[in-house]
């Protein structure tokens, strides 16, 4: 077909591939690293509560009952954070505050693979730093001149975690440009770069309620970072749409910070499963980073990632698989229930039995 016009006026993107949400109920869904248990009881309770009849009203466009809850939760003060429809949202609008010098941003070769989407979007140029052979960040390579850096903590998919002394080294070498750090995992194990925000006014820590918070569903995300930063944040995003947040997302969104006893419960349990998956994946000769998220990239020793991914795949248990350069032969398998990962490990010992 021949190209007309108007379509030369066209901002062409090559959109971001999420993973897959099966109709079908039966499948167990290990691709998409969601949490396996609803959310928070009080979430429930509110979602009971709820009156409907204010779906009429337009919602506060500040979110000031979830910002608060947020900034008491996290003791920073309520002008330090921003809130948005995932942290998808949060980072697309951090690209489009931050990102703006000219000089190519920075983020590791293998990471989330959304960072170049938005960069290509936003017409950003960017350059990619390649992780070691383990998986590693090397800080000397964030030390050359850029328009901004980003990098989840931990990573994705790899799920390692770095120290907040390399967190720390990275800043300290760019005062001149925004830091980003995604912990869209940072409660499975990691550690926050939260506390490093008194020294750093130009860094900013995203997270989300999408993993730890059992909320994927109602998108809310949330980064925290000097009031300066989140100003010029909120001044962005009111120049593109006032009412990001929507009232239940507001209302069942506090309702899941002040249930502090739920979230570490849950987290905790994810974590106990996790380790003995480790384990469990080792003896059936698989190989992987050590993983500090709610999630495991692992290879096998001699067959082939693509072909445990469509045999899991085949008996309805669903991961996610990149054919792409230097992760084609790893799967990324979330942490399910115990119940979940069973019937993954039963399936796997049968599968490689002679292999
Ligand atoms: N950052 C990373 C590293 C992720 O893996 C994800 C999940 N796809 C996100 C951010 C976005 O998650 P959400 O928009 O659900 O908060």
């Amino acid at each position: 077909m021949s190209v007309q016009n108007w379509e030369k006026n066209v901002r062409k993107v090559v959109p971001y591939v999420a993973g897959e949400q099966p109709e079908n109920k039966n499948v167990i869904k290990l691709n998409t690293n969601e949490c396996p248990y609803p959310p928070a009881p009080g979430v429930l309770t509110a979602k009971e509560k709820m009156d409907m009849g204010d779906l009429r009203l337009y919602p506060n466009s500040k979110s000031e009952s979830l910002v608060n809850a947020l900034a008491e939760y996290y003791h920073v003060k309520p002008t330090q954070v921003f809130v948005g429809v995932g942290s998808d949202d949060v980072i697309s609008m951090a690209f489009l505050t931050f990102f703006y010098g000219g000089e190519p941003i920075l983020f590791p070769d293998v990471t989330y693979s959304f960072y170049d989407v938005w960069a290509d979007l936003y017409r950003i140029p960017y350059k990619t730093c390649a992780l070691d052979e383990n998986w590693r960040i090397d800080p000397a390579d964030y030390k050359q001149p850029n328009g901004g850096i980003i990098f989840p903590n931990p990573n994705a998919p790899t799920g390692v975690f770095e120290p907040l002394e390399k967190v720390e080294e990275i800043l300290k070498a760019n005062p001149d440009v925004v830091v980003i750090v995604d912990e869209a995992y940072v409660d499975f194990g990691g550690e926050s770069a939260l506390s490093l925000l008194d020294r750093y006014e130009n860094l900013l820590v995203v997270q989300t309620f999408s993993k730890s918070r059992s909320m994927a569903g109602l998108r809310i995300g949330f980064c925290i970072g000097s009031e300066k930063m989140i100003a010029y944040l909120n001044d962005v995003k009111y120049s593109v749409n006032s009412y990001t947040m929507n009232y239940p997302a507001l209302q069942l969104g506090v309702e899941a910070v002040k249930d502090e006893a739920y979230f570490k419960a849950t987290t905790a349990k994810i974590i106990a499963t996790r380790e003995r998956v480790k384990k469990e994946l080792s003896e059936l000769g698989f190989t992987f980073p050590d993983s500090k998220t709610n999630f495991i990239f692992a290879s096998h020793k001699s067959v082939p990632a693509k072909e445990i991914f469509l045999a899991l795949r085949e008996h309805n248990i669903f991961v996610r698989y990149w054919e792409k350069p230097r992760i084609n032969n790893s799967l990324r398998i979330t942490i399910g229930t115990d119940e979940q990962m069973d019937v993954m490990i039963a399936f796997l010992k049968e599968y490689l039995k002679d292999r």
